[in-house]
């Protein structure tokens, strides 16, 4: 069965109009939908019995069931669900003094294979259609009775490499008649899948880019990051450079840091070389030790260290706070306990 929540409005119309119905209820079911929360056709009483059946007898609305929640002690919620074809997929709810931020999943295990990743370990099975993207917030919406204000696309999956669903998801979570989170409150995580960064930069969303840099040069981002190997550094940073001119919007690079890997004052100095000048960001994350694997955790000392090399070099560097680091919060790492994979 179709799942409802894949349309944008443009495209629920034409799917009315081929049911012999009005363009217009199109808007009153994106309403039922995204700013009700409906969990069933029963509940859009403003339309007809005969719609709500035709609706019934077409259409999901792909309603999840939480699998699995987990509370960390600072409040970030991790959630596992199912997704009703046999599989689970997981999503992070963190809690910031400005709001509540989502972290959705793309795809159902990913195909990057970035080393430092519980992901690593989950085979890839399928892209997510963009009303199971959707759903994920509407899901959690629901479960915790909040309004999500924030949506990151930095769960399981490569969002560039489910591009079309990824970008109509987004569409839809910004519409002000769909779930209307403006875009410059989504932001789009990449391991840096370079033709999807120019295809973005012609989007016209307004949303955050962020790269997956967590190297600074060709020989560790490789070892580290297999797509690397594919589009390498300077071909990545040029994208990022087309992206900052055509769209006027800072570029987030997110930057791991792993004890003797890629946290000494040496690296510190490369990243300043490669991104001065650019209009940017520098995230450092405090990597997340994985079970068995290969990277461990810088000490504060070397963490501070080397936001403070950047600051002080012209490159704005932040610390991302820790956030659900009791409850696995690398992901993929609960799936994969879960699933036993
Ligand atoms: S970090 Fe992201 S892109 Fe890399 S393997 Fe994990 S989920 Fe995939």
């Amino acid at each position: 069965m179709k799942n409802i929540k894949d349309y944008d409005i443009e495209k629920l119309e034409e799917e009315l109009l081929n049911l012999g119905e009005k363009k217009y209820r199109a808007e009153q079911i994106f309403k039922w939908i995204y700013k009700e929360n409906a969990v069933s056709f029963d509940d859009m009483t403003n339309l007809s019995l005969d719609l709500r059946n035709k609706l019934k007898q077409n259409y999901s609305l792909g309603i999840y069931k939480i699998l699995k929640k987990q509370v960390a002690s600072d409040g970030t919620i991790k959630y596992l669900f199912d997704i009703l074809d046999g599989n689970a997929i997981e999503t992070v709810l963190m809690k910031y003094h400005h709001g509540y931020s989502l972290c959705v999943s793309s795809q159902i295990g990913c195909k990057m294979g970035c080393k430092f990743c519980a992901s690593t370990g989950i085979a890839f099975i399928r892209s997510l259609s963009s009303g199971e993207i959707i759903e994920q917030l509407l899901a959690v919406e629901r479960d915790e009775n909040i309004k999500i204000s924030n949506i990151v696309f930095m769960g399981i999956g490569e969002p560039l490499d489910n591009y079309d669903n990824v970008i109509n998801a987004i569409r839809i979570i910004n519409n002000p008649k769909g779930i209307n989170i403006g875009a410059r409150h989504i932001s789009l995580s990449t391991s840096g899948l370079v033709p999807g960064i120019y295809r973005l930069a012609d989007e016209n969303i307004q949303c955050t880019l962020s790269i997956s840099l967590h190297a600074t040069n060709n020989e560790k981002r490789s070892k580290m990051m297999p797509i690397n190997t594919k589009y390498n550094i300077e071909e990545l940073l040029q994208a990022c450079r087309d992206y900052i001119t055509k769209t006027n919007r800072r570029v987030s690079f997110e930057y791991a840091l792993a004890k003797d890997t890629n946290d000494n004052l040496d690296d510190a100095k490369e990243l300043v070389k490669l991104l001065k000048g650019m209009l940017c960001h520098v995230n450092l994350i405090p990597i997340n030790k994985i079970e068995k694997g290969e990277f461990t955790k810088s000490s504060n000392e070397n963490i501070l260290k080397f936001r403070d090399y950047l600051n002080d070099h012209g490159i704005v560097a932040t610390v991302r706070r820790e956030l659900g680091s009791d409850i696995d919060a690398a992901c993929g790492q609960l799936r994969r306990k879960e699933l036993k994979q």
